[in-house]
Formats: structure tokens, sequence, C-alpha cells
């Protein structure tokens, strides 16, 4: 297949339902003139019916980015397209309608505590102009959906966490959104009730179609839900791609740092330390784990034509997407040669390979 075709075949699968084009947003900054770019000069493409993760730590502008792809707020420069329209040109009711195709999941639940269940459903339903007469029905559906059809006629505080979430989402999908977009939708949550929660929205992205675009500050939560992931720092965007390419092959430093965070594969300082202190000879070496790694098949070469030993004392793999991903720690024993030749080979099949700090190891 030539790339034209390729190319064609691609184009007719997707479709961009939301574009930022050369984004900036910039705040003044109080006593002074100066500005300050909370987001600056931000690319992104989201197709439709994907579900794609935004990514960044405290500040890093992730919450402006939701107030431009909702319209609460314009870009200073550049432009927001949602479903192909400049979000720009918009006024008065254009901007409430584009709030009942992107709806929003909050971190905090943002419910009528005053009213039921059944009646925040209908609120949102209301607010979209849905027809009274089928609202009944459209809520009893919503409900069973979300695994709630039991709670209809309770309040907010007689909620779990996870059950107000599963309200969120009953409200946000009331009136058959395009877009659903999820503000840190889990941070209040416990991981059990969190990985309910996650799976719910792989449902409403798979049963229904919807794009659901995933704010958040945990890798975890992207690893679990998304198919393509940006990650921002400090207002720019950093880095950009499938999930599994960037869990696998991160090249931003903080992408580096929040992956080994999540996989937990690797050691850090501390662990090195304790691992160099614990072993007293060898050579440690961190071997990130993808789809191809033969790290079985090298040691056992190399094993076989010298005096090379082995042993694995850190590590994880995971499987992200069917794929394996993680990092392993070896650490080598043998002749200078056998350890010299064992890195090498190593190194050759993945070149992020790394050699660990050898404080503590006697040589
Ligand atoms: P995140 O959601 O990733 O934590 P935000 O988008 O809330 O980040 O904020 C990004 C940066 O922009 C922060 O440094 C924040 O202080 C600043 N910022 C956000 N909103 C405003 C505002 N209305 N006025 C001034 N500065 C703001």
């Amino acid at each position: 297949m030539t790339d034209a075709s390729t190319e064609v075949s691609s184009d007719a699968t997707t479709e961009p339902i939301i574009e930022l084009r050369h984004v900036t947003k910039s705040y003044p900054v109080k006593g002074s003139k100066e500005v300050f770019d909370a987001l600056s000069d931000i690319n992104l493409t989201i197709d439709r019916g994907e579900i794609f993760a935004i990514i960044g730590g405290s500040g890093a502008g992730k919450s402006t980015a939701v107030r431009l792809i909702n319209a609460l707020e314009r870009p200073t420069s550049g432009q927001v397209f949602v479903e192909g329209v400049d979000l720009g040109t918009l006024r008065g009711k254009a901007i409430r309608s584009l709030r009942t195709r992107v709806s929003m999941v909050f971190q905090q639940f943002n419910l009528l505590n005053s009213r039921t269940v059944y009646a925040n459903v209908d609120f949102a339903l209301e607010v979209a102009g849905y027809p009274k007469a089928q609202r009944r029905n459209r809520i009893a559906e919503l409900l069973h959906f979300v695994g709630l059809a039991d709670k209809a006629w309770e309040y907010p505080t007689q909620l779990s966490g996870g059950q107000k979430q599963r309200v969120g989402i009953a409200r946000a999908l009331a009136a058959n959104p395009s877009v659903l977009l999820a503000d840190e939708a889990t941070s209040a949550l416990d991981p059990q009730t969190t990985n309910d929660v996650l799976t719910l929205l792989k449902r409403v992205n798979d049963e229904f179609g919807i794009t659901v675009v995933v704010i958040t500050h945990e890798m975890d939560v992207v690893r679990k839900l998304a198919t393509r992931v940006a990650v921002l720092d400090k207002g720019r965007l950093v880095e950009e791609g499938d999930v599994y390419d960037v869990f696998a092959h991160p090249q931003a430093r903080l992408t580096k740092s929040i992956v080994e965070d999540s996989l937990h594969g690797r050691p850090n300082a501390a662990e090195t330390a304790t691992l160099t202190a614990r072993y007293t000879s060898g050579t440690f070496i961190s071997v990130p784990i993808g789809e191809h790694t033969a790290v079985g098949d090298i040691l056992a070469d190399v094993t076989r034509s010298t005096d090379l030993g082995f042993e694995f004392v850190y590590g994880g793999i995971s499987a992200l997407q069917g794929r394996s991903v993680g990092n392993i720690t070896l650490l080598l024993k043998g002749s200078d040669e056998a350890v010299a030749a064992a890195i090498a080979r190593l190194r050759e099949s993945t070149p992020e390979a790394e050699v660990l700090g050898s404080e503590g190891v006697a040589s």
C-alpha cells in the first residue's frame, strides 16, 4: 500500500471533533503590566469517537483548556473549533446549544443537593429543551445505564461519591452530547470507585460513540481509559500521541517522570540506593520493556557464550491496550567482558536501557 492510499483510508475513518489552532490564553498578572500565558500556542486535534486524555500537573493549563473548549472563555489568540465551528463566532443561544453538545462531568459532581437523583437528571433535560412528555422514559433509561435505577428518589447527600458521579454522568448524557468532558472526574474517589467510574466512561464511548475528553493529573487514568494523550507542562504541549507509544517511549522529561511513577517499573534514586546497598557486586541495568523487547533471548544468548550471570531485582510489566509495557532492572554478574557484552546487546535492542549508578557496589 502506498503512503497516499494509507492517508486516504485514515482520513475516511477519523474526523476532528475538537481542534485547537495556535491557541494562547493569557491572563493579566496582578499589580503589573505583564501577562501570564496559561496556555501557549497549543495545537491539538481530537477525533470524533475517541477517548482523549489531557494530562498535566497543577497549573499546567488543563482547566483553562476546558473553559476554552466549552466557550466559557475565549482564547487571547488562536481558534478553538468544535464540530467544525469556530467558537469565537458563537453568541448567546449558540453558546448555550454548544454546552449541550459538549457536556461536563466535574470533580465535585456539582449536583443540586435539594433535588432527587431523578430531578437532577430532569433538570439537565429541561435546560436542554427536551420535550417534557419524553423525559420520564429518558431518565429511566439513563439511570438504568449508570446503574442507579433504584436510587431515583434519593437525594445526593444519601449517595456515595461513586454514586454521585454516576448521577453526574447520567446528567451529562441526558441530552445526547457529542462530547463528554470529564474534568478530574475521578480525583475525589477512592481507587476501586475510580475504576468503576472509568469503566462507565468507557461504556459511554463504546455504546454511544460519544467522544470522551478526560482532564486529569493521574497517569493511571490515562492508562486505563484513553487511546490518545496530550501532556501539558506550564501551558505548553510537550508531548502528544497514542497512549501505548507515550508509555513505551516517553520523550519529554515530564512525561518520562509521570510514566515512571505510573508503571512503578524503574527504581527511583532512593530505591536504586537500597538496591546497591543490598547487592555487593554486579552492575545494574534498567531496561524499558516494549512490545518487541527480547531481554530473555539476549540474556540466554550471552549466557551461552560467556560466564554471565544475572538476577531480576526490580520492575514491573503491565499490559496496555493488549501490549506489554514496563521496565525491569537486572543485576549482571560475571567477568567484565561478559557484563560489557550483555550491556552492549541490551542497548542495541533497547537504546533507552540504562546502567544505574553503582555507588556502594564493589567492583
Ligand atoms: P490546571 O487546571 O492545569 O491546574 P489552570 O488552567 O487552572 O491549570 O491554570 C494555569 C495557570 O493559569 C495557573 O498558573 C493559574 O494560576 C493561571 N490562571 C488560571 N486562571 C487564571 C485567571 N483567571 N487569572 C489569572 N491567572 C489564571
